[in-house]
């Protein structure tokens, strides 16, 4: 485990086995966000690297001992480094803090959140190597017999902003079920991914089930999407990403699993305290800096409470602790780059002249230790109609849109106007209204008096545009096996069913 130091030494790729460089010697800097300074090197692959790694995958999968390898023994590897991950969860939390900006204590919950998977994982991959014998009703009383087995090859592309989370989201179900695996972590945030390799390869991996490398996504991603030697990819990332992975895929028609983007409602019912309404409104955006997919950040207020909410939510979320990402105590940390802070700024200009009430922040923060780092202050705006710019994109940074609404049919649609469908919130006590109007919301994550409570036996996924497909929860590994079915005819060959049926004119006497 490569611990933590302000500068780190230069990372390598693991492919088939070996932790190697670029073939063409390249690298590139990621700069710290909370300080600006460069934190570490790393390999910058490019489509031929791509392309070993995959090579890789293929031969491990179409000739290694992984796919074949009992689940006995595959969960022994992953319970090994299942130990390791809580041993060193600290450490992998301050390297991603380091790469994104994300406060070590958010990636700690996230961490906390996912990580279990690792187990959950090998206790679904146990079930589904059982095949499912059971009697079928209209089999013509074969003995069938339904199994699973791995896609083959999985590509899995990962985004910035929690990216052990991410990772956990997707690899050990991927990995359990016995496919082989080329992973790409996001550019600016691979260090979790290349630990997570080092401990299975520590763990006893065989070599070339999985592969880890780093590089740019439209070289070395967009060639994981069009690879045909490729079976599945999974990505999450941006919608627009989404969309040319889809295309990029078709080549082949690999299997395509996609978690993207989100602009999530956030709906709070007048039955609620105006103190406890501010507080829901913040919590929503409140985990790695509203840079989260599922963030809810159209905050919907009932009108009879709208403007007292809206100014405590302003006081709630412009005190929170502004600092660097490795500190304990900060709650919000700089975001990921300097043009994720200047596109993050775009978007509050836009509210500002599209006429909603900046009610908090709006600015870049570069007081004392803030000075070179790339912090935007938690920005809170009221006023701001469903059509407003800050209302249908995904600012992705600290910005809380405030839309006030009269009725529950009202607000229901006003949740449901936008392309996106990935998670939503309802703030009630009244236990049917919830469920209700949780019920109504196109969405694939609802939260009801909660935000960011994720558990990996939960499926997690999107509707719409938000993504195909679901992670973790009861068929998270199923999503990453083919299923087959087979029909025994026992009886012997003369007696086949189909055979009396189709040559013998119909006669199944
Ligand atoms: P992104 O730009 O789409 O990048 C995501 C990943 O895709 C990165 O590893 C990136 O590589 C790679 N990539 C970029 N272009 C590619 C291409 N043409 N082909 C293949 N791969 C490519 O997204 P981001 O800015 O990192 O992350 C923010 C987005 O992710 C937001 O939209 C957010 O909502 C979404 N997200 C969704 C979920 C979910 O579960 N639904 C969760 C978290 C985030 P580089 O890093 O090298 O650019």
């Amino acid at each position: 485990m490569v611990k933590y130091k302000e500068k780190l030494e230069e990372q390598k790729v693991f492919i088939d086995g070996e932790w190697t460089t670029a073939s063409k010697g390249d690298t590139y800097s990621i700069i710290n966000p909370s300080t600006g300074k460069t934190f570490v090197k790393c390999q910058k692959c490019d489509a031929e690297d791509a392309k070993k790694a995959i090579d890789a995958a293929r031969d491990a999968f179409d000739n290694g001992p992984w796919p074949e390898m009992s689940i006995e023994e595959k969960t022994k590897i992953f319970y090994k480094v299942s130990a390791m991950i809580e041993e060193d969860t600290w450490e992998i939390c301050q390297l991603d803090a380091s790469c994104n900006g994300v406060p070590v204590s958010h990636h700690n919950s996230t961490v906390m959140n996912m990580s279990p998977n690792f187990e959950y994982a090998c206790e679904q991959a146990k079930e589904l190597a059982k095949p499912d014998t059971t009697e079928k009703e209209y089999a013509m009383g074969m003995e069938t017999m339904v199994v699973r087995e791995p896609d083959g090859v999985v590509t899995i592309i990962t985004p910035w902003n929690v990216p052990f989370w991410q990772m956990a989201l997707k690899l050990p179900s991927a990995l359990i079920s016995g496919n082989t695996v080329v992973f790409k972590p996001a550019s600016q945030a691979p260090l979790s991914g290349l630990e997570v390799a080092k401990m299975f390869e520590k763990a006893g991996l065989p070599k070339g089930a999985l592969n880890v490398i780093t590089g740019p996504g439209p070289v070395v991603g967009a060639e994981m999407a069009k690879s045909d030697k490729v079976d599945h990819i999974a990505f999450t990332g941006e919608t627009v990403t989404g969309k040319e992975i889809v295309r990029n895929a078709a080549g082949n028609l690999k299997k395509v699993t996609l978690e993207l983007g989100g602009k999530s409602p956030n709906i709070i019912f007048d039955d609620l305290s105006t103190d406890e309404a501010a507080e829901m409104a913040t919590l929503g955006v409140a985990l790695a800096n509203g840079e989260e997919c599922f963030a809810g950040t159209r905050v919907l207020v009932q009108e009879t409470i709208y403007e007292e909410v809206c100014k405590k939510t302003a006081e709630i979320y412009g005190s929170l602790k502004v600092g660097n990402a490795i500190s304990a105590e900060t709650t919000v940390g700089p975001l990921v780059t300097e043009e994720q802070m200047n596109k993050v700024l775009g978007y509050i200009e836009s509210g500002k002249e599209e006429g909603a009430t900046l009610l908090c922040g709006g600015n870049r923060l570069q007081e004392g230790e803030l000075k070179d780092g790339f912090f935007v202050a938690p920005t809170v705006f009221s006023d701001v109609s469903n059509d407003m710019k800050i209302a249908r994109e995904e600012i992705f940074g600290p910005v809380i849109s405030m839309i006030p609404f009269s009725t529950e049919e009202e607000a229901i649609e006003i949740a449901n106007d936008t392309i996106y469908g990935l998670a939503g919130g309802v703030m009630t006590n009244d236990r049917e209204k919830g469920i209700r109007v949780a019920r109504k919301i196109k969405a694939g994550n609802i939260f009801l008096n909660e935000w960011h409570v994720l558990a990996c036996d939960m499926p997690f996924g999107g509707y719409k545009q938000s993504g195909w497909g679901r992670m973790v929860g009861n068929k998270g590994v199923e999503e990453f096996m083919q299923i087959k079915s087979i029909y025994p005819d026992w009886e012997g060959i003369g007696s086949s069913i189909m055979k009396n049926l189709l040559l013998s004119g119909g006669d199944t006497e």
